[in-house]
């Protein structure tokens, strides 16, 4: 979530004289650090995971569940009891789980206190760690509450009262909403402050459409009768009837809905910046697989919508470009037309890597030329300086008075205000001054899941799917047009059993004459100095920069010149994870070998066995991503009237069943493995 220091920050108006003068001091952290960092080596493998969660409260009586804006208290409750639990035990402070205020003030996101480490050992406790979290959260829940792991709040936003306590919209000064009080945003300053200047710099609120899921009673065509078209408090409040809020479309109008749904994501170390810059290329394309198959947000401000992710929906509520920088106005303010929100997917792959071929970035990409000059004349080669370039068309959104004129030697928030504002599907991380972190890779795309077990699945997956692009040197590489087009089909609703993506077909560094899944080339000799760990650095470079063939090269690589021909094709889910003939062995098939290239005890095998047994069903379509689930619970509830609407009743069964399901007291094979066990089973943890 980047910077969370206080201060005072500055409205948008009274911000802008400063606007330039943070750009150019960013770029000046940024050059520091780089000559700092750009020939660190030998970090070992770090990672984490960051959960967020959402509080609620139930009103047993009223069959109503609301959120609960307790994120204050909880936090502060939290943070004693860390403080409790290390001086009771001497442990060790770091061991014990780290939380953060999110975006909505009903949020907390939860992260390991320490990263893990790159031992088998530390992949087994990731399932562990979440749990722990969440049992420190509950502990310090009243009996009505509950903490849970949904994506989208069906509710939030809905006419009735969805907060506990309850606030009226009417007042919200930050975000002008019709829905939505200023109350459900983060008293954490950063936050407000962010929506408030989203809003002002835009010149209109934002404005989000959500297709609705048209259901046999649904009207057509389908005017919201929920909006309060003629209410009359802020200048804002005609926008709605005046073509901000599109028929046949669920319409928000504040970035809360956006930023108030909750993800999960990973953030691993690099042993250097070339090697961060391949495993960052390497999992674009995987962004939008990953994004389908972690589906779990069917449902929006009381209404089940025709999409099953959050992506666009966050990229819309975070759109703070101008009309002239969205492309309906000629530019005269603004420097340029720019084709996405600063919320979206991944515009340019960076690595340095012969496999990267220019024609791969094939998307037009604003950005900022002064900025481009400064960062190649210092030496950076023209594809980091342009993504640093590109970031940098962007404004800052929260300026503090009190942290302008910083030592850029010692500092780089400007650098992070902007960096940590580009809400990419990947971020490439840069070490922060003074600091023993190295080059860092975040994977941003998924969304979080009803229970630690898949979340740990999940995460567990990602991370050793980069451990096999690095060790084996894979090529995953589609122009990025292609993935922009698979974000699209990765939200419809149902896609991980009914679209097709835009996968690669070829994707070892040397294509093998009879190449099979299970005959995928072994991780190099050199890994097996590290036999019961999975830390990869180093040497890997040089198979996996496409210029060694392995031994196995057919002539198709010709000193990291691929032939010409396409390399890619639509695949379902099932073929792209589980594999596809005797060519493609999917991405459980390079993660298994991976695996089967470890040194693991035969407990710590089954465990991974079971995770991966879960991504591969998910994709395969005998177990349901989480968003159908919850549609189906919703269109099969008795009080369902098939027209769409997701009353206060149902919404009550259907949060008392997810919290239900991720304590196992209730079973849901169509979502779970059937030896799935709960956390109402304790495990001795905290
Ligand atoms: P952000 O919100 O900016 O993404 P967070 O601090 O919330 O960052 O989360 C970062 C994640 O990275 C956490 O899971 C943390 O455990 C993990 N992490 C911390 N240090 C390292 C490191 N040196 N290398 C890799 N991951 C790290
Ligand atoms: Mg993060
Ligand atoms: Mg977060
Ligand atoms: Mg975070
Ligand atoms: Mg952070
Ligand atoms: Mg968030």
């Amino acid at each position: 979530m980047g910077l969370l220091f206080m201060g005072k920050p500055l409205a948008w108006e009274d911000s802008i004289p400063y606007l330039e003068y943070i750009r150019e001091h960013g770029i000046t952290q940024f050059l520091y650090l780089w000559d700092r960092f750009k020939d660190r080596e030998g970090d070992t493998l770090l990672w984490g995971d960051e959960v967020e969660y959402m509080l609620l409260s139930f009103d047993a009586e009223a069959k109503n569940a609301k959120l609960s804006l307790h994120q204050t208290e909880i936090l502060a409750n939290l943070q004693s009891l860390a403080t409790d639990i290390c001086s009771h035990t001497r442990g060790d402070p770091t061991s014990v789980p780290t939380f953060h205020p999110e975006s909505g003030s009903y949020m907390l996101e939860g992260t390991p206190g320490s990263p893990y480490t790159g031992s088998v050992l530390d992949l087994l406790s990731v399932e562990r760690n979440m749990r722990n979290r969440r049992k420190l959260v509950r502990a310090e829940l009243m009996a009505h509450e509950a903490v849970v792991t949904i994506t989208s709040f069906p509710r939030l936003g809905s006419p009735g009262v969805f907060t506990d306590p309850y606030y009226d919209p009417s007042h919200a000064q930050s975000s002008h909403s019709l829905f939505l009080p200023d109350e459900i945003t983060s008293a954490h300053v950063r936050f407000p402050t962010l929506m408030a200047n989203i809003r002002r710099r835009r010149g209109s609120k934002v404005a989000i459409n959500v297709p609705i899921f048209f259901d046999v009673n649904t009207p057509r065509p389908f005017v919201d009768p929920t909006i309060p078209y003629d209410r009359r408090i802020f200048p804002e409040d005609p926008e709605a009837m005046n073509g901000a809020a599109l028929p046949d479309h669920i319409y928000l109008d504040a970035t809360e809905f956006g930023m108030g749904c909750s993800c999960l994501q990973i953030t691993f170390q690099a042993c250097n910046v070339d090697e961060a810059r391949r495993a960052y290329d390497a999992l674009v394309p995987v962004g939008p697989i990953m994004l389908a198959l972690t589906a779990a947000s069917p449902a929006y401000r009381g209404y089940l919508a025709d999409v099953d992710c959050r992506w666009s929906v966050i990229a819309a509520s975070t759109d703070d470009r101008t009309e002239e920088e969205r492309g309906l106005k000629p530019l005269r303010h603004n420097k340029h037309v720019i084709p996405k929100s600063r919320y979206d997917s991944v515009d340019l792959y960076i690595s340095k890597d012969l496999k990267n071929r220019p024609e791969y970035n094939d998307i037009f990409v604003p950005y900022d030329e002064d900025i481009y000059k400064r960062l190649t004349t210092h030496g950076i080669d023209t594809l980091l300086s342009k993504h640093v370039a590109h970031l940098f068309i962007r404004d800052p959104l929260a300026v503090f008075s009190d942290r302008i004129e910083l030592d850029d030697i010692a500092c780089s928030d400007h650098f992070e205000s902007i960096q940590s504002t580009n809400w990419q599907t990947l971020r490439f991380k840069i070490s922060p001054p003074k600091s023993p972190i190295g080059w860092r890779v975040e994977f941003r795309s998924m969304e979080v899941q009803i229970t630690d077990f898949e979340n740990a699945a999940f995460s567990v997956f990602i991370l050793l799917l980069s451990r096999a692009i690095l060790s084996f040197g894979l090529n995953f590489y589609v122009p990025i047009s292609k993935v922009d087009e698979n974000m699209q089909r990765a939200q419809q609703r149902g896609a991980a059993t009914q679209q097709k993506f835009f996968f690669r077909k070829r994707i070892y560094p040397a294509e093998p004459r009879h190449s099979t899944p299970s005959e995928v080339p072994a991780p190099s000799e050199r890994s097996s100095a590290t036999i019961n760990s999975l830390n990869i650095h180093g040497p890997f470079a040089d198979i996996s920069n496409g210029i060694e063939t392995n031994g196995h090269g057919d002539g198709k690589y010709v000193n990291g010149h691929e032939e010409r021909g396409d390399k890619y094709e639509e695949m379902t889910m099932a073929e792209i994870i589980n594999g596809k003939g005797n060519e493609f062995p999917g991405l459980l098939g390079v993660v298994n070998a991976y695996l089967n290239s470890l040194n693991m005890e035969f407990e710590s095998k089954q465990r991974m066995r079971a995770y991966m047994a879960l991504v591969k069903r998910r994709a395969d379509g005998s177990l349901k991503t989480c968003a159908t689930w919850i549609r189906e619970f919703i269109r099969s509830h008795p009080a369902y009237k098939h027209d769409s609407v997701i009353s206060e009743e149902i919404n009550f069964d259907l949060m008392k069943a997810l919290d239900e399901i991720e304590r196992g007291m209730r079973v849901a094979h169509d979502l779970l493995p059937t030896d799935y066990v709960g956390s109402k089973i304790d495990d001795g943890c905290l």
